[in-house]
């Protein structure tokens, strides 16, 4: 019994010691990504309500990892979060949804999307040369102030609410648009919508999922509506994976809806063909 004790400890040891090796491996790779092209930017539709049809996209990042092929964020942004590596990989994805939507938009089909939505993970409101990041991918690029969105979780908001307004202030005054992200999943939400200046409200998917068939939640997700409206906000809806919540929010008077019912993350050259191709026929 002794002896099976010890094999366990041992067979414990050793996925732990390959575990740890898999990820300074991944680590390694990871930090070569960017300078090798690896990153590549898919797009979502967010559609308008009620005709459904794109209205704007959000950038949504992906790996090509040479190694385990695509990646989606769940397995390397955690990581890229702990080590630093997120604020490279933001900026490249900031610089090239700017790029793509700027392209999409010269060539001026009537599917251009209006906006892009980037996300920020919350290192980047540390840092104090934000705005001017920002500023200098819209410079480069060409795409107006108007036509970008940046979104930050309200964990990320919450952080230090003073310095967090200042920097979002600065932002705005760009032309910049301020998402709130997963609205609904922090523990203050009310206290975001007074004191942080935002544009737009984005309703966790975790508040659609269950929407049909439960009178509470839809009250519940119908006030949300209301209240960012309100407040002059525009109101997106997560998460929307079939047409009987789209019914729903449609008659709730949501007007922005994103979800794999109206279009999946894809790369940005395949939603341009499709969009386009639909438009012709
Ligand atoms: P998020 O910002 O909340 O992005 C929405 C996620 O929900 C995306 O997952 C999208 O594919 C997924 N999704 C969209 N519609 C549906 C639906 O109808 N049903 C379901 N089940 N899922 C849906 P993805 O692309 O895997 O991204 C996951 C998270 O990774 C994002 O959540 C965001 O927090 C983070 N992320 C993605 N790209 C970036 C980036 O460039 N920078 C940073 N900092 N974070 C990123
Ligand atoms: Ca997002
Ligand atoms: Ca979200
Ligand atoms: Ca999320």
């Amino acid at each position: 019994a002794k002896d099976e004790g010890k094999n366990r400890f041992m067979i414990f040891e050793n996925r732990m010691h390959e575990q740890l090796l898999s990820r300074i491996d991944q680590e390694a790779r990871l930090r070569e990504a960017v300078g090798r092209g690896e990153l590549r930017l898919y797009l979502q539709p967010v559609a308008g309500l009620p005709d459904g049809r794109m209205h704007g996209a959000e950038a949504l990042v992906r790996w090509q990892d040479p190694q385990r092929g695509l990646q989606q964020p769940g397995s390397f942004i955690p990581l890229a979060e702990e080590t630093g590596m997120i604020i490279e990989i933001d900026r490249w994805m900031l610089r090239e949804a700017c790029r793509v939507v700027r392209q999409w938009q010269d060539l001026n089909p009537p599917t251009a999307p209006a906006f892009v939505s980037v996300n920020l993970s919350a290192a980047h409101l540390e840092l104090a040369d934000l705005t001017e990041q920002v500023s200098i991918a819209l410079a480069e690029t060409g795409l107006s102030p108007h036509c970008l969105v940046l979104e930050l979780t309200e964990t990320v908001l919450m952080r230090d609410v003073a310095v967090t307004s200042s920097r979002l202030e600065e932002l705005r005054r760009l032309g910049v648009k301020i998402a709130i992200d997963d609205f609904g999943t922090g523990y203050s939400s009310l206290g975001y919508l007074r004191d942080i200046p935002v544009d737009v409200l984005k309703i966790d998917r975790s508040f659609i999922t269950g929407l049909v068939g439960n009178g509470r939640q839809q009250e519940l997700v119908s006030a949300v509506v209301q209240l960012g409206h309100t407040l002059g906000l525009r109101v997106v809806a997560e998460g929307v994976e079939d047409g009987d919540q789209l019914t729903l929010l449609t008659v709730m008077g949501c007007k922005f809806a994103q979800g794999y019912f109206l279009g999946r993350p894809e790369p940005a050259a395949t939603l341009y063909e499709r969009l386009n191709a639909q438009v012709l026929t």
